[in-house]
């Protein structure tokens, strides 16, 4: 056992181990700040090399801000059979790790002082389990994005034939249409996605606890039914412990732009950390924000992996095009601290994909948003989004990297400012503000959870 500082209290040792992409990183990122700052010992143990450069700046930042925090990097072995190369880079490099897993036994057994609990991605479930267990170290999986996507990721593998109905059936949960689910694990061929989904959501079950980035009160009935065991019998506790507030070392370097412009009248536009739109889809966005009249901040990307992402802006959306910009907006290719941008008094609105970490975001700072979900679990988000009355989705637009499914800048003209005159999701927007905030202050839902599970910890130390 080992004592904190001037108090006698045991001091619990927590290693983490993220996954791939800045979805995945950024709260565990933020997980591994709150237990810093609540006196645990973090080792943090960081996946070599990152696929993207957002990746490895992310956790040089952490490092410098944090210098308690000890840094373990397991070096990726690569993949002798490399035909599934082609497909996503992102889920590519889960494999990777997955497949590097067994080199975690030596460097668990390693740490001193012993380690109280292991925390994992989802993705890692299947493979991390065996060792943990074999060392008889408690392991936990984070789960990032919401508990109703939980619901789908621990019942996938029990699903008989999803793809022949219209609504996917998961006991305890409304039913999820069809086309909400992510396309890869419906194809009857094998795919990353879905082999991750299979194996690792099948074992969940023998996880101690499976920590989730949501809170109460935009999912609660998911986080029942998981909790009761509707969804799956024999479930560990399922613990929300979010919205997981972002840390001021996040913060870079200011947009001055954005101080230029009047309170609450800037729509900022970003699809996340990987999503590629087509060039006519980014056209087509560019026109309808112009045309729109509002006041803009658009993030565009080109490639999913930053560092393939060449391609000078200008040529990317036209000559003529940035000239029309420029009367109100701006639009940048670059990585904008989304965290940033979307605490600053003249952001009114957000254009999102509806990655998960985006919309905690958004309802962190209160901004409602127009739902444009793209891949993955966006769909199922923006579902959740809509309900809780802070965002509007329009459900024929299809997936902007489609480059036959274009929606034209006219339409996204009249939906933006349908969005922007919509005065009940700016009002309810700012309530959702306050219960995410009371959510992890203290004595809120997620705070308690936190803290029970630290304290079980410091028990066990
Ligand atoms: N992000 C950012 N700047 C960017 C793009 C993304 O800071 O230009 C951050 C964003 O705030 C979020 C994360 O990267 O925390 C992206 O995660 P999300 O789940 O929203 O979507 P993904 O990128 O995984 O699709
Ligand atoms: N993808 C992404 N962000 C995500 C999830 C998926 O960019 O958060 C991309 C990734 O390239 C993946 C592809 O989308 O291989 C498939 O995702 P999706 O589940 O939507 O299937 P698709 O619609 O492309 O068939």
């Amino acid at each position: 056992m080992s004592t904190s500082g001037n108090n006698l209290q045991p001091t619990p040792h927590i290693a983490l181990l993220p996954s791939a992409g800045m979805g995945h990183l950024t709260p565990f990122i933020r997980l591994v700040a709150l237990l810093t700052s609540n006196n645990v010992k973090v080792t943090f143990i960081t996946p070599h090399p990152t696929v993207s450069i957002s990746e490895s700046e992310s956790f040089s930042q952490l490092f410098s801000t944090f210098p308690q925090i000890t840094r373990k990097q397991l070096h990726l072995l690569p993949l002798e059979d490399s035909s599934s190369k082609s497909e996503d880079p992102f889920y590519y490099h889960f494999e990777l790790i997955r497949r590097s897993s067994h080199l975690l036994s030596p460097l668990l057994a390693s740490l001193s002082p012993p380690l109280s609990a292991l925390v994992t991605d989802m993705s890692l479930t299947s493979t991390v389990i065996p060792i943990t267990d074999a060392l008889q170290i408690p392991n936990y999986i984070f789960f990032t994005s919401s508990a109703k996507m939980l619901s789908l990721f621990i019942s996938f593998h029990t699903l008989v034939d999803p793809k022949a109905k219209d609504f996917v059936e998961i006991s305890g949960i409304e039913p999820i249409p069809r086309s909400w689910i992510p396309p890869p694990l419906l194809e009857d061929t094998n795919n990353l996605m879905k082999i991750y989904f299979t194996q690792s959501g099948k074992k969940m079950k023998e996880s101690s606890g499976i920590l989730v980035n949501t809170y109460e009160s935009i999912d609660g009935e998911s986080l029942a039914a998981l909790n009761k065991g509707l969804v799956l019998k024999g479930l560990p506790p399922v613990i929300a412990i979010g919205p997981l507030p972002p840390f001021k070392f996040e913060k870079s370097q200011p947009l001055a732009w954005l101080d230029d412009q009047p309170a609450k009248s800037v729509l900022y536009v970003s699809f996340g950390s990987r999503t590629a739109i087509s060039r006519e889809q980014i056209r087509e966005l560019g026109d309808g924000l112009v045309r729109s009249g509002k006041r803009f901040l658009w993030v565009v990307k080109d490639k999913k992996v930053d560092q393939e992402d060449e391609v000078e802006l200008v040529d990317l959306i036209g000559h003529g095009l940035m000239e029309r910009v420029k009367e109100r907006g701006m639009v940048v290719k670059n990585w904008l601290n989304q965290e940033e941008v979307l605490s600053h008094p003249a952001v009114g609105w957000f254009l999102s994909h509806c990655g998960w970490n985006s919309i905690t975001e958004a309802l962190w700072h209160g901004v409602p948003m127009l739902l444009w979900p793209q891949h993955g679990d966006q769909k199922i988000n923006a579902d959740l989004v809509e309900r809780i009355g802070v965002g509007m989705w329009v459900k024929n637009w299809g997936l902007g990297g489609d480059p036959l499914v274009v929606v034209k800048g006219k339409e996204i003209a009249e939906t933006t400012a349908k969005m922007t005159g919509n005065e009940f999701l700016r009002l309810r927007s700012a309530q959702v503000k306050d219960e995410a905030r009371m959510a992890v202050g203290e004595g809120g839902s997620s705070y308690e959870r936190l803290n029970d599970l630290i304290e079980s910890w410091k028990s066990s130390a």
